[in-house]
């Protein structure tokens, strides 16, 4: 069982970071937040948007899922965590950015292209979403099946993109540039950021793996 102690610790640190003598950052916070940013992040323990980006409290609006994925907009959905998500961020904070951020070495999308989760599983179900993803790399992309996990996770973020397209409201406001849709791509075998680029309709570096010394 994994201790506490840990988190707790990390809570003591990170509470004489921002409530010490010196800190304010929660005097303005505690009123209210403006993220300008929503991120679309996989659940993954090894991707937390605000430690791939340094990004401090208040700063980052997060919804976290399987695979980062953005499911089609439903016009009665039941419990439609995204969606709340998308209309929170953008029609009541006011978020201009919109941030659909995949990774590499992906479980979820390993998941999809594997078809290992149980059928009928929520998350077999889940994964669905990103099913035209699988079927493009299966068509298109003749590799090994690494490479082909690499095309699927960055063709899931595309699918996603899509997808918030599907939401009518948010469309309108990408159409008349209030809110700017990104798709991001963290490889963490290299240690670098892509970014999909629609005029050279792939995925370019953003920041490139650092050159090492050896
Ligand atoms: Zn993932």
């Amino acid at each position: 069982m994994p201790s506490v102690e840990p988190l707790l610790e990390g809570f003591r640190r990170f509470q004489a970071e921002y409530f010490g003598d010196s800190a304010g950052l929660f005097d303005t916070l505690k009123q209210g937040q403006k993220p300008g940013t929503l991120v679309i992040g996989c659940c993954d323990s090894r991707v937390h948007p605000a430690t791939l980006t340094g990004s401090q409290p208040g700063e980052l609006f997060i919804v976290r899922n399987v695979a980062n994925l953005v499911p089609p907009h439903e016009s009665s959905p039941t419990h439609a965590s995204v969606a709340a998500a998308l209309e929170f961020a953008v029609l009541s904070l006011g978020v201009q950015r919109i941030i659909v951020f995949g990774h590499a070495c992906c479980g979820g999308i390993r998941a999809l292209m594997d078809d290992s989760a149980p059928a009928d599983s929520a998350l077999a179900r889940w994964l669905r979403i990103a099913a035209p993803a699988r079927e493009h790399v299966r068509r298109d992309v003749a590799a090994s099946p690494q490479e082909r996990q690499r095309a699927c996770e960055k063709a899931a973020i595309l699918v996603s993109i899509n997808n918030l397209l599907s939401y009518p409201w948010l469309r309108e406001r990408v159409d008349d540039g209030r809110v700017l849709l990104d798709g991001w791509y963290f490889d963490m075998e290299q240690g670098a950021l892509w970014g999909f680029d629609p005029h050279a309709r792939g995925f370019t570096p953003l920041v490139c793996p650092l050159e090492k010394s050896r």
